[in-house]
């Protein structure tokens, strides 16, 4: 690399990490390369930057890994067709049968589904538990415990976990921990400075942050790890192509731009929402009596975009303003820069009603893009009236 990227600013690593003009043609972008195979010099011998085959390393790709290990301030990074590919990847890297994990009460619907119906089929057992209680997680911790998954913020409550109690937590049990980085972004938190081991992305959200590609990430500072990755990756093949590792390319680059919008933005809809008589509850780590507000305000440089609330009408009602909203669409997904709303307990986490994850039926979710502020305000207090 040109640049010793580690000593740059995190919006200048966004748009430079990986990114050096093309040495063949000065282009500025990296190109798309849309091959499958690589020319070799002999039998056996690649050529320059030993590409071979586009399961196994594409430079784009590589590109996108290198400015992804660069903003989350980690040596390695592999980039993946979705969040739940980079999420299996680990899970099947690390663990064995008669291996046990450690998961968040509200972790993701989909990494819970992967988990609870199939791993368990491969001898893998988990524990669920609160990880803003540590001593609850303590006591999940068991001597064939590999891992520790954590998110924080968490969907869709907007729970947050203590990463750096965590990490210490999970060590003196012999575990790893593992942090779902989805919705903070590297720009507002970075776990692997906070004592995480990992951090796993889904790209489709904020890093793409325009709703148009699904993918996913792995970050790690173990060259252990890396190399596993590597190996599984190429041998089960979820690799994201060329086009869509462009696109999160592309997307990475105003990162901090639009991240700093998505703040601006959420923290407004939530003083609305704080002041509307037909919402009795709201969930954003960034107020001050949220329960988690001191441990996120020392570990994110701001609260993020994604904000939920209860209506106080109950379920009904709550669906109701889910189908109201003009510009807050109705969709699920988060992160891209258009609004989107939508009802957990019937959508988003419908599969896991009845089980410990389970949310409120009166909730709603906002992932509040960065349109004009004052746009959604109306249009949310149309909705509710
Ligand atoms: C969306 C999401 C995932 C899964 O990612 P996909 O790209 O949809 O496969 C994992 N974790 C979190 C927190 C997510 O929001």
């Amino acid at each position: 690399m040109v640049h010793d990227s580690a000593a740059l600013g995190f919006e200048t690593r966004a748009i430079h990490a990986g990114q050096q003009p093309d040495p063949r043609t000065g282009a500025v972008i990296v190109p798309i390369y849309q091959t499958s195979t690589y020319a070799q010099d002999g039998v056996g011998g690649t050529r320059e930057g030993d590409y071979e085959y586009s399961r196994t390393a594409n430079p784009t790709r590589t590109a996108l890994e290198q400015a992804l290990a660069a903003l989350e301030s980690g040596r390695h990074a592999l980039a993946y067709a979705s969040g739940m590919a980079a999420t299996d990847a680990v899970l099947r890297a690390t663990l064995r049968p008669g291996d046990h994990l450690v998961l968040g009460n509200d972790v993701y619907g989909g990494t819970f589904r992967l988990i609870d119906k199939v791993l368990t089929n491969w001898g893998i057992d988990y524990s669920v538990a609160h990880l803003s209680n540590l001593d609850e997680v303590r006591a999940a911790i068991r001597p064939e415990t590999k891992l520790v998954w954590c998110e924080s913020p968490t969907n869709p409550l907007l729970g947050i976990a203590d990463i750096t109690a965590l990490a210490e937590a999970a060590h003196v049990g012999g575990a790893k921990l593992v942090v779902d980085n989805t919705f903070a972004t590297p720009y507002l938190q970075t776990p692997l400075e906070l004592g995480a081991d990992v951090v796993v992305h889904s790209t489709t959200k904020y890093l793409g942050g325009h709703s148009d590609v699904v993918g996913g990430a792995v970050v790690t500072n173990s060259d252990e790890l890396r190399e596993q990755l590597f190996f599984l990756r190429n041998a089960s093949g979820a690799v994201p192509g060329a086009f869509d590792a462009w696109l999160t390319l592309r997307g990475l680059k105003t990162l901090a731009v639009r991240m700093e919008r998505h703040c601006d933005n959420a923290e407004l809809v939530t003083e609305v929402l704080l002041a509307h008589p037909k919402v009795s509850k709201v969930y954003y780590p960034g107020l001050p009596e949220h329960p988690g507000h001191d441990v996120a305000a020392k570990q994110m440089r701001r609260f993020g975009g994604m904000v939920s609330f209860d209506h106080a009408d109950g379920e009904q009602a709550a669906l109701d303003v889910a189908a109201k909203t003009e510009l807050f669409i109705l969709a699920e997904s988060l992160g891209g820069v258009e609004s989107l709303i939508e009802h957990p307990g019937r959508m988003t986490h419908a599969s896991v009603a009845g089980s410990l994850l389970q949310v409120p039926a009166e909730l709603i979710r906002l992932s509040v893009g960065i349109e004009d502020a004052s746009d959604l305000v109306t249009d949310l207090k149309k909705a509710l009236s």
